[in-house]
C-alpha cells in the first residue's frame, strides 16, 4: 500500500467508521429488541390461551348437551308418570293385581326420575364451573390480545425508527465512500471484518481508540511526524491522527 494517503482521506475514513459503527449498533438493536422478545412471549401465551379456550368451550358445550339430554329424559318420565297416575286414579283399572302393578310402575318411574334429577343437579354444577372457566379464559385472552396488539404496534414503530436511522447512516456512508482511495478502503474493510467491526481508530492523546493501548511517546511522535497510512502496533488497525 503506498503511503501517500492524505489526512483528508484519513479523516473521511474515521467518518466512515463512525457510520459503520452506528449501522452495526442499530442492526444489533433491531435483532435484539427486548420488546420484540416480549411480543413473541405474549403471542405464545395468546396461542396457548386460544387453545385452552377452545377446549373449555367444547367442555362447556358437552355439559350443556348432557344437561338438555337429562332434562328431556326427565320431562318424558314426568309425562309418563302423569299418564300412569291418571290411569291409576281414574278408576279405569279395577283389577287389584293390575292396579298394584301400576302402582309399582309409577313408583319405579319416580325413582328413576329422582335419580336423573340428582344427575341433572351434578351436571348443572359442572356446567356452572365450566362456564366460569370459559369466561375467565375468554377475559384473559381478551386482555392478552389487547396487550399483544399494543406491544405489536410499539415494536413496529421502534423498528420503523431504527430502519429510518439505518437508512440515514447508510446514505451517509455512501456519500463518504468517494472520498476514500480504493486501496485504503479495501484495507479498512478487511480489518473491519477481522476486528469486530472496527478497522480504523483515532489516535487520541497517544492512545489508540481501537484497542485503548497507549503508544510510547517515541512511537506516537513517529506516527504524527510521518503521517500517511499508519497502523497501530498493538491491534494493527489503521491509526488516524486527529
Ligand atoms: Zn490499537
Amino acid at each position: 500500500m503506498p503511503n501517500d494517503v492524505t489526512p483528508e482521506a484519513l479523516g473521511r475514513l474515521l467518518d466512515l467508521q463512525a457510520e459503520d459503527t452506528a449501522v452495526k449498533q442499530l442492526e444489533l438493536r433491531w435483532a435484539n429488541l427486548e420488546e420484540a422478545k416480549q411480543l413473541a412471549e405474549l403471542n405464545a401465551a395468546l396461542a396457548e390461551l386460544e387453545a385452552d379456550l377452545d377446549i373449555a368451550g367444547k367442555q362447556r358445550d358437552e355439559i350443556a348437551r348432557e344437561q338438555s339430554r337429562l332434562e328431556g329424559e326427565i320431562k318424558l318420565l314426568e309425562d309418563k308418570t302423569g299418564r300412569e297416575e291418571q290411569r291409576m286414579f281414574s278408576g279405569s283399572v279395577a283389577n287389584p293385581k293390575e292396579l298394584s302393578a301400576l302402582q309399582a310402575e309409577v313408583a319405579s318411574l319416580k325413582r328413576r326420575q329422582s335419580d336423573l334429577e340428582e344427575s341433572l343437579l351434578e351436571v348443572m354444577v359442572q356446567g356452572e364451573s365450566a362456564t366460569e372457566t370459559w369466561e375467565r379464559l375468554a377475559s384473559e385472552r381478551e386482555t392478552t390480545a389487547v396487550q399483544a396488539k399494543d406491544l405489536g404496534e410499539r415494536v413496529a414503530s421502534i423498528k420503523n425508527e431504527i430502519d429510518s436511522e439505518l437508512e440515514r447512516h447508510r446514505a451517509q456512508r455512501g456519500s463518504i465512500l468517494p472520498d476514500i482511495p480504493e486501496s485504503l478502503l479495501k484495507l479498512y474493510e478487511r480489518l473491519r471484518e477481522q476486528k469486530g467491526g472496527v478497522g480504523a481508530a483515532a489516535l487520541v492523546g497517544g492512545t489508540c481508540e481501537g484497542c485503548h493501548t497507549k503508544l510510547s511517546n517515541k512511537e506516537s511522535e513517529r506516527v504524527r511526524a510521518e503521517g500517511g497510512l499508519q497502523r497501530c502496533d498493538n491491534c494493527r488497525r489503521i491509526l488516524v491522527v486527529t
